[in-house]
């Protein structure tokens, strides 16, 4: 099937042959990458692309070779958060896109295939899935470590798409500690579950907010959502990252806080992704340990 473009909005390039895999036994579109790992959430604002863009920033800061997919196709901020808003994609000799590179990452956005950074994408969802397969297959992403996925918020096509389409090492959830967004999130979890992509754990965004100017420490979102989540599902609890204005004025500047921000803050997301990696390798030993009774 083609990929198709309504009048007036950008046609990536020529379709993938879109035979879906199956959950139980997906296909793999990014034999490139050694890990595929995936940040989603519930709901959207609760700061899954803020997570996906340092945790991946701070992947690469452990040397590791990561790319950073920006799957949330309606509402691409990976661009902006990497200063690479005005970059458009570049068509190698080969015919692949080339990715957009910047603070040790790989990145690919359909934020950065639309004629302008502010083009609007009304695709109907079979296109949006269509255009995703085309960032897996038709970029010249090379040997990858980690291959990191920022989905749209939400239980729907693409979601299902990539546990089709990709063998994934880990998920990593995201959200904030109220009621609201735990709801949510709880339908993304069992989804994941249900769809055999491994949860490497909860990440609770927006935890605390201490005063500049007085210390004291508050919960505007309430407290322990996150913990209680992965408690209720059985799941490891990866940390906490505290609602900082300096997060949120980076994000926009397009420097994330784990490459330009202070010792503690770098140490936030230096903390997450050191633990995301021993849950990869730990789900990896675990498959390839010989069973007692073959040995
Ligand atoms: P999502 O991807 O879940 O929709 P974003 O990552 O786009 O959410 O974040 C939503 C907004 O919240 C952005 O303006 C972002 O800069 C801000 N933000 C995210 N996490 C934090 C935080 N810990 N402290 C302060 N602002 C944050």
């Amino acid at each position: 099937m083609a990929v198709r473009s309504a009048p007036g909005l950008v046609r990536i390039g020529a379709g993938p042959d879109l035979a879906f895999g199956h959950t139980a036994a997906p296909n793999d579109r990014a034999p490139y990458a050694r890990h595929v790992v995936l940040f989603t959430s519930g709901k959207g604002g609760v700061g899954k692309s803020t997570v996906a863009v340092n945790v991946a920033t701070a992947l690469a800061q452990r040397g590791l070779r990561v790319g950073l997919l920006d799957a949330d196709v309606f509402g691409p901020s990976v661009p902006r958060m990497l200063s690479l808003q005005d970059e458009r994609v570049r068509w190698g000799h080969d015919g692949k896109m080339v990715p957009a590179e910047n603070f040790g990452l790989k990145v690919m956005s359909v934020g950065l295939t639309t004629p302008e950074s502010d083009t609007p994408l009304v695709w109907r969802s079979a296109v949006a899935t269509a255009a995703l397969v085309q960032l897996l297959e038709d970029v010249a992403w090379g040997p990858l470590d980690v291959l990191a996925i920022d989905l749209p918020p939400g239980t729907g096509d693409v979601q299902l798409t990539l546990a089709q389409e990709l063998p994934i090492a880990a998920a990593v959830v995201v959200t904030t500690p109220q009621t609201v967004a735990t709801d949510d999130v709880r339908r993304a979890i069992r989804m994941l579950r249900e769809s055999g992509v491994p949860v490497a754990g909860v990440v609770e965004n927006m935890s605390s907010f201490v005063a500049p100017d007085t210390g004291a420490v508050y919960h505007p979102f309430g407290e322990g959502g996150g913990r209680m989540l992965a408690e209720d599902y059985g799941l490891p609890f990866l940390g906490e990252i505290p609602l900082d204005p300096r997060i949120r004025a980076s994000a926009d500047e397009g420097t994330p806080i784990a490459a330009v921000g202070e010792p503690a803050q770098r140490e936030v997301f230096a903390g997450l992704a050191a633990r995301l990696v021993a849950a990869v390798e730990d789900r990896e030993n675990r498959q390839t340990r010989v069973p007692a009774d073959a040995r």
